[in-house]
């Protein structure tokens, strides 16, 4: 296939569904070859996969090491992986803050640690981190999945800051509310799911919750040539959501 990212090979973490696999598809149509890498094998059988936990170093070295002897190199890593719990500061125990930082925070470090060498024996390549407009603004009872995503978003700068020199460039999404198993807890915690999806999406300027593919085509954007000068940033994909202002209801403006 030809497209912008012809030749190029692509991981993702966490591909097997949601965002991640998404972003497989996206990348695969622009040309990439992909691998996802995830826990479990993905919803979609014809996209090429390995196990991966992206907290255990020994796993990310593994699943870099294969990709790369099999695809010659790694241009294009995708740091996707990622869980969520809603849970108060007094309900919440060392370790579940510590999972959530090893998952989200963790594995982003381990994976760009170790595909820095495949990337720059290549002349460079491309980081996309998935942070969250949760790493911006917070719901509540979010403690520690804001902290990992602000975390995300530092990585972010800190690895532009430190890779552009070898031609490798980082940059984040920070998507807000997009349809996924990620948040179909809270959706289906409400007996009446459509009552549930217009009321988020009447939050959103634009009138409507994101799809995967919506954050997919941005990852593709940040991953190709064409935002070859971009470099350190952090996009937010929301709907607008958040460059909205909240007015008292009882005002009742649209
Ligand atoms: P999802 O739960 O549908 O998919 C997450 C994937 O990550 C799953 O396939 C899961 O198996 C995999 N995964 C989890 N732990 C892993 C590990 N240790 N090693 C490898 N793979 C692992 O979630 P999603 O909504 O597609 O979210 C993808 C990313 O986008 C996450 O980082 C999430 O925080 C971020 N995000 C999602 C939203 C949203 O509204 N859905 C908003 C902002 C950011």
């Amino acid at each position: 296939m030809t497209g912008r990212l012809s030749g190029k090979s692509a991981v993702v973490t966490g591909g097997a569904q949601g965002i991640g696999l998404a972003i497989c598809r996206r990348l695969a149509e622009a040309g990439a070859h992909v691998v996802a890498g995830d826990l479990r094998s993905p919803q979609d059988g014809n996209l090429a996969w390995k196990p991966l936990d992206v907290t255990d170093e020994d796993s990310v070295t593994g699943f870099i090491e294969a990709v790369a002897a099999e695809q010659g190199g790694i241009d294009i890593l995708v740091n996707n992986a990622g869980i969520m719990f809603e849970r108060s500061l007094a309900g919440q125990s060392a370790n579940d803050w510590d999972r959530m930082m090893a998952v989200n925070l963790r594995g982003p470090f381990l994976m760009a640690r170790h595909v820095v060498e495949q990337m720059a024996a290549r002349g460079g390549g491309a980081i996309v981190n998935i942070g969250s407009l949760e790493g911006i603004a917070c719901n509540p009872g979010h403690t520690a999945y804001a902290a990992s995503k602000a975390g995300v978003h530092g990585l972010t700068v800190a690895l532009a800051v430190d890779l552009g020199p070898v031609g490798i460039r980082c940059n984040a999404v920070a998507p807000g509310w997009i349809d996924t198993d990620l948040n179909r807890v809270y959706v289906e915690s409400h007996p009446d799911r459509d009552l549930v999806m217009a009321e988020l999406g009447r939050l959103h300027p634009v009138g409507h919750v994101g799809d995967p593919l919506d954050v997919a085509d941005v990852v593709v954007w940040l991953a190709s040539e064409e935002s070859r000068f971009v470099t350190g940033q952090v996009i937010t994909i929301d709907g607008g959501r958040h460059a909205r202002l909240s007015l008292p209801s009882i005002m009742n403006r649209a």
